[in-house]
């Protein structure tokens, strides 16, 4: 009997999955799949760890309507399709720990309140994370199952990087910068001492640029800060997220234009960013490819708050020693990087372009401080590592680098 860990990411509408084996204190990738379009048009997709798929369904799964159907689903066909593979934990991410977890934590009855309460504090994105773990109590009750925090990464930034200029109480009541983004932030910090110990022991800004995006100011491992704050919304601008705006404009909105607090969050969540700002896409290579001056403006603005904002996390950690990029964009937009290292020259960045095109994983020159680098990341495998030490199974949560390399 093979044991494996399974890894969930829940949204409102996909259910993102891997599962790993467990070689002896190692993580072996078999399985990485979704399920998305939940609700409306679900289909299921799963790949093997050489990224060949290995099932791809649609018809038959009209009663997935929502992500708690998708959990018996996976195991279901784990199970048929994965025959001598015993489940013996599962793996959350779950984007909010609050002021309280600093960590991650095994769920039991008790925790799972603690994480509902936090359910205001993220209404689109917590109720759906801490669903699976209902669906998975109720289906296998007693299996380990361990919640990994997208906060907890950040609960070391100062005091003074935390609060927002309000009268205490609100701080007290939890309005505060958590900063999002952690468990990628983390993958990418082990992964850098792997390539460059020194470097990762230093001052780092992670720019993790994706649909949602962020970049955090790490010394010595430990978050500094993020430009995410209260909510995943504040920061850089994103697929459809608007990123840091005067919060003037919202009581404007509500005021004089008679918007209801529904509408701007809809606006603020799903038609800002590059998507509203262009008029044309979401999607980053749609605008790259786009001859369109509202294409143009978006990545514009794009690369133009990457760079105050790199700025800023610089004077934060005193200095710079590394800049990483990392997830969708951040990975595979050679341009938005060489425009971003090229605004960065008065930091004593100096790209190498070839590097670059070649995607690295150091793209700055060779000798050259701060170096930069391209690292993909692998939020799913952080989990897993996770899961695997609250098992008790390894000491380490930062080992693997050899099986994350095969899994991307
Ligand atoms: P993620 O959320 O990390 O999956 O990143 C998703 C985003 O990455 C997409 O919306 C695209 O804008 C962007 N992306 C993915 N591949 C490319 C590419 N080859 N060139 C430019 N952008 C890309």
């Amino acid at each position: 009997m093979i044991q494996a860990i399974v890894i969930l990411n829940a949204g409102s509408s996909s259910v993102k999955f891997a599962v790993f084996a467990l070689a002896g204190g190692d993580l072996r990738p078999l399985y990485r799949g979704h399920f998305e379009g939940i609700g409306t048009d679900p289909h299921f997709l799963v790949s093997d760890a050489d990224g060949a798929t290995v099932a791809d369904e649609r018809d038959s799964l009209a009663k997935v309507a929502s992500p708690e159907d998708a959990v018996p689903r996976i195991f279901a066909w784990l199970g048929s399709h994965s025959a001598g593979l015993e489940v013996v934990a599962v793996g959350h991410r779950v984007v909010h720990g609050g002021p309280v977890y600093s960590e991650p934590v095994v769920v039991d009855g008790p925790t799972l309140e603690a994480l509902t309460a936090f359910e205001p504090l993220a209404p689109l994105h917590q109720r759906a994370n801490l669903a699976p773990i209902r669906a998975v109590a109720a289906a296998r009750p007693g299996l380990t199952q361990v919640a990994c925090f997208d906060t907890a990464f950040h609960r070391t930034a100062p005091l003074v990087a935390q609060v927002y200029a309000l009268p205490r109480e609100y701080f007290d009541a939890g309005v505060r910068r958590y900063g999002f983004h952690g468990l990628s932030c983390e993958y990418i910090i082990a992964a850098l001492e792997a390539l460059d110990p020194a470097a990762a022991a230093g001052r780092v800004v992670i720019a993790h640029l994706g649909n949602g995006c962020s970049m955090a100011a790490i010394r010595g491992g430990h978050s500094l800060g993020d430009t995410m704050g209260f909510s995943v919304l504040d920061g850089l601008p994103m697929g459809t997220r608007c990123g840091q705006i005067d919060p003037g404009v919202l009581i404007y909105l509500m005021q004089q234009r008679g918007m209801t607090v529904d509408q701007v969050e809809d606006l603020l969540y799903h038609h800002s960013g590059l998507k509203g700002l262009s008029g044309i896409s979401n999607d980053m290579r749609d605008l790259l490819a786009s001859d369109q001056p509202g294409a143009q403006l978006a990545i514009d603005h794009f690369v133009y708050r990457i760079g105050r904002a790199l700025g800023s996390l610089a004077a934060a950690l005193g200095g710079l020693d590394a800049l990483v990029f990392t997830a969708g964009i951040g990975e595979h937009a050679a341009e938005i990087r060489a425009r971003v290292c090229r605004d960065a020259a008065w930091l004593g960045v100096a790209l190498d372009e070839d590097a670059n095109r070649r995607r690295g994983p150091r793209i700055s020159e060779e000798g050259h401080a701060p170096s930069v680098w391209v690292i993909p990341t692998n939020e799913e495998l952080m989990i897993a590592r996770h899961t695997l030490r609250l098992l008790g199974r390894s000491s380490s949560p930062r080992q693997g680098e050899a099986t994350a390399a095969v899994h991307r």
